[in-house]
């Protein structure tokens, strides 16, 4: 049976730049808008050009250069001739460098956010939240360049040595998203500078400002020319599948879709290059009949709209036991309702608009699949009229196991609520994906947590609280959701190799 999905009533706040827009210009005017390549800022062979366009109104905010494979190929040359340079470099200047482009982030945040809002639309608070959590990574790896440790070790038959050396891998290329535009990025180049590779790195045409922006600062915060290359380009696949297949560079780091993951390590597989794939995930959050329901709903909210629901760690699927979900939804529903949405400039909006049409059709799409499997709309539930690609925040309850959003990331605004009964069956439900990043488990039963936590077939738990991204922590999932781990005290070695080095004593 069909059911009307209801318009929304959510309140929308005034899409029109107001009083922010000399400063937004400012700020427009101050980013670069060419390739970054051997330390030179340089237009697309051709001149070719891209449209940066604010969501929140789906206008042209600015033209960034459109690099050709053969830009891409110069600028994959610029980090090959780097390379050796930037490897002889030592440990505490290569720190040194993470350290001051720490502090110009800190710097210069009110405007790198407006900037991030300008081509994201994510509110400014939290465009700010994330180029300070963007910078830790670099202060986080600052540390890990001076602590790469090697080993000496005594053969068991004696005799020989063994010393044990670690290595930069060498020129890696770096893919990443337009959902975390800056983090994404020093999530990468942090431990990529700190173990001594230079690379090309090439965010999504999306969202090219925040990475250019952070090239800047990179130069001023001292690194050498070709160290750090941009490439700014529409046609993703059609400059990166060279450079991969060239053999030119020995590590593939990526972030983004498991579709796109899977052709980029076939690539790899041609020159048997290094890879870290952070891929899609489709993440439980499960509610337990002795959870603390204010809590649980605080981190379903967190785990939820934190990026409005564009992230890889956004809860998809919230199971909550069937005692408590008809309360849990109610104050959820009543949380997200109050939630303002509007242009991410605007004093107050934390919900801003989705990255684009094609985002905001497939929300939709999933909602209207959802309601015609039985799903009830507890609030939102259609996207509004007016330009923009906004979607107002949605709880749904009811959800059938069999509704699309089960198994597709919703990456919206969303919360997809289905009860249950018992704890083998929410376990089993929770696994019943091809997808493994993080699962969120709200409980107060100590045994039963660390019980859940160890059977679930995740790379993360959040236990009672619904966000783990830190820095310091292992970032990464198992399954199809990707292979290596980013940040932590594992981080850097996805950029280091081992070498060993066998010694005669006598
Ligand atoms: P999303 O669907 O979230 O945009 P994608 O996986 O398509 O995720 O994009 C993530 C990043 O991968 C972006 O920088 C995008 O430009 C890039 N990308 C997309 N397709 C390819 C490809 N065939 N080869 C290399 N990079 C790609």
């Amino acid at each position: 049976m069909s059911t009307q999905v209801t318009k929304s009533d959510q309140s929308r706040a005034s899409t029109q730049p107001v009083a922010g827009s000399a400063r937004e210009a400012a700020v427009l005017e101050a980013v670069p808008t060419q390739l970054l390549i051997g330390g030179q800022w340089r237009d697309a062979e051709g001149g070719a050009t891209l449209e940066v366009i604010d969501p929140s109104t789906g206008g042209v905010l600015c033209e960034v250069a459109d690099a050709t494979p053969a830009d891409g190929m110069a600028a994959l040359d610029a980090a090959v001739a780097a390379q050796p340079g930037f490897a002889a470099m030592s440990p505490r200047e290569r720190a040194d460098i993470l350290t001051r482009a720490f502090e110009l982030l800190h710097e210069r945040i009110d405007d790198l956010a407006l900037l991030m809002t300008l081509e994201m639309g994510k509110p400014v608070a939290e465009a700010k939240g994330e180029i300070a959590y963007a910078a830790e990574f670099f202060r986080h790896f600052a540390g890990e360049a001076t602590r790469i440790s090697g080993g000496y070790q005594t053969a068991p038959a004696g005799g020989a040595r063994f010393l044990i050396a670690r290595q930069p891998v060498g020129p890696c290329l770096l893919i990443t998203p337009w959902n975390f535009p800056m983090a994404m990025g020093t999530r990468k180049l942090g431990p990529a500078i700190a173990a001594g590779c230079t690379s090309v790195i090439k965010p999504a045409h999306q969202t090219p400002l925040s990475m250019l922006a952070l090239g800047q600062i990179l130069l001023e915060a001292g690194l050498p020319e070709g160290v750090v290359n941009i490439v700014t380009c529409q046609g993703a696949g059609k400059v990166m599948e060279p450079l991969i297949r060239s053999g030119k560079a020995r590590k593939l780091s990526f972030t983004g879709s498991t579709k796109v993951g899977k052709i980029l390590l076939e690539q790899c597989a041609e020159k048997v290059l290094r890879t870290s794939m952070e891929l899609g995930g489709n993440a439980p959050l499960i509610v337990f009949e002795d959870a603390d329901v204010e809590e649980a709903v605080a981190g379903a909210l967190a785990a939820k709209m934190r990026n409005m629901g564009e992230a890889c760690t956004a809860a998809n699927r919230i199971y909550v036991h069937e005692s408590i979900a008809e309360e849990f939804g109610r104050r959820l529903g009543e949380e997200m309702s109050s939630m303002p949405m509007g242009r991410g400039t605007e004093p107050g909006v934390r919900v801003g608009p989705l990255i684009d049409e094609a985002a905001q059709d497939k929300v939709t799409e999933l909602v209207t699949d959802a309601v015609d499997r039985g799903a009830t709309v507890l609030t939102g539930g259609s996207a509004p009229e007016g330009e923009g690609f906004f979607y107002p925040p949605t709880v749904l309850s009811g959800v059938s196991p069999e509704a699309r959003m089960g198994s597709e990331e919703i990456f919206g605004p969303v919360a997809a609520i289905t009860s249950f009964s018992t704890e083998d069956e929410v376990v089993a439900a929770a696994n019943d994906t091809p997808f493994g990043l993080v699962a969120y488990v709200f409980t107060n039963d100590l045994r039963r947590s660390l019980r859940v936590a160890e059977a679930l077939e995740t790379g993360m738990v959040g236990l009672n609280q619904g966000v783990v991204s830190n820095p310091a922590a292992p970032f990464g999932g198992v399954k199809e959701s990707g292979l290596g781990r980013e940040g932590g005290d594992t981080g850097i070695d996805e950029f280091l190799e081992t070498k060993y080095i066998g010694i005669a004593l006598a």
